[in-house]
């Protein structure tokens, strides 16, 4: 009997949604990441070996990966919004 197994990060996105993106500064979509490492069997991932690691945020304008802390600073702030619909 032959086994395939191996380990490997495996990447559930968590959430999608918009966000004033501070790399290419314009309001664009991303994608929260969660990424957590898995032993797997056949290529499917069986096992989580590790707890989730942060989670990062990947623009997908200009494809940049960044910490999910941004999210929490790329809120649109209210006067800005305000300026914009004026
Ligand atoms: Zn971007």
């Amino acid at each position: 009997m032959f086994f395939i197994f191996g380990l490997g990060p495996k990447t559930k996105v968590i959430e999608k949604s918009q966000f004033n993106c501070p790399v290419c500064r314009s309001r664009s979509s991303y994608e929260l990441k969660q990424q957590r490492n898995y032993f797997s069997l056949f290529f499917i991932p069986l096992i989580p070996l590790s707890k989730a690691n942060a989670s990062f945020v990947k623009c997908l304008h200009c494809g940049t990966e960044m910490p999910a802390q941004v999210l929490e600073h790329a809120q649109p702030d209210p006067q800005r919004n305000s300026n914009l619909e004026a």
